[in-house]
């Protein structure tokens, strides 16, 4: 079966890589978190005490950054290392939330995590979750979907997440962390979020999970079928 790209964007907190996740495993395709080596690197930036608006500190910062991926074998989790210690959890902290789009907006910081994925999805087969993913790190990605939910539903969601995770944080500040990435992640100079016009919106406040998985899965069955009737006629 020919493999093809999946580029899911959008919004802070709708399940893009949860989605992301079983689409992957449906397929049969890799799952490469965007989002988590943005996070990875804003650890790292915290845990140096390196700021985004030094260039001297953005220099220093992207020279001992290193972000792997390794699949946990007892969970079957693809989990995010920094500079070869696990740090899955960490990143998913509020106190990795709050800063991460200020990291996120700096054009050397994308520069370079951008190249890291366009050489990770290189052999297609792969869903990538991100914010630019299909315009800027995968322009040509066979399938594109952005994904919007209201922010009520996106802040009940994340909550229920972190407290899976033990940390309870109060509804207002998960809300408001939440608007204030969108806000950033929108009106960046560099690569900001958008909708391409190729791309299948699905607004997921009324959607089941199994249902927005079901979704995606279906669409992309048929973009594989049309790709291999395409090359079939070539
Ligand atoms: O996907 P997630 O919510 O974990 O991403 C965290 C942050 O990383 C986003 O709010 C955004 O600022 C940044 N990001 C980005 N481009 C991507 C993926 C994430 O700017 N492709």
């Amino acid at each position: 079966m020919g493999k093809i790209v999946i580029a899911i964007d959008g919004y802070s907190g709708c399940g893009k890589s949860s989605t992301a996740k079983i689409v992957a495993k449906e397929l049969g395709y890799t799952y490469i978190d965007s989002g988590a080596m943005y996070r990875a690197a804003t650890l790292h930036f915290l845990n140096h005490y390196l700021s985004p608006a030094n260039p001297h500190d953005v220099e220093k910062g992207l020279k001992s950054l290193e972000i792997t991926f390794q699949l946990n074998p007892d969970t079957h989790r693809q989990e995010t290392y920094l500079n070869g210690l696990n740090v899955e959890d960490e990143i998913r902290s509020m106190r990795v939330s709050e800063k991460v789009s200020e990291i996120a907006a700096i054009p050397e910081i994308r520069k370079e995590l951008v190249a890291q994925q366009q050489r990770l999805g290189k052999k297609k087969g792969v869903v990538m979750d991100g914010r630019d993913i299909g315009s800027v790190v995968f322009p040509d990605a066979e399938l594109k979907i952005f994904m919007s939910a209201d922010l009520e539903t996106r802040a009940i969601r994340r909550q229920q997440e972190l407290l899976e995770k033990g940390e309870l944080v109060e509804l207002q500040e998960i809300s408001n962390n939440l608007a204030e990435r969108d806000r950033i992640d929108s009106t960046r100079k560099e690569s900001p979020l958008r909708k391409m016009p190729d791309a299948v919106e699905i607004d997921t406040s009324h959607l089941s999970f199994l249902e927005q998985v079901g979704q995606i899965v279906e669409l992309a069955r048929n973009t594989i079928k049309k790709e291999e009737e395409y090359a079939s006629n070539d």
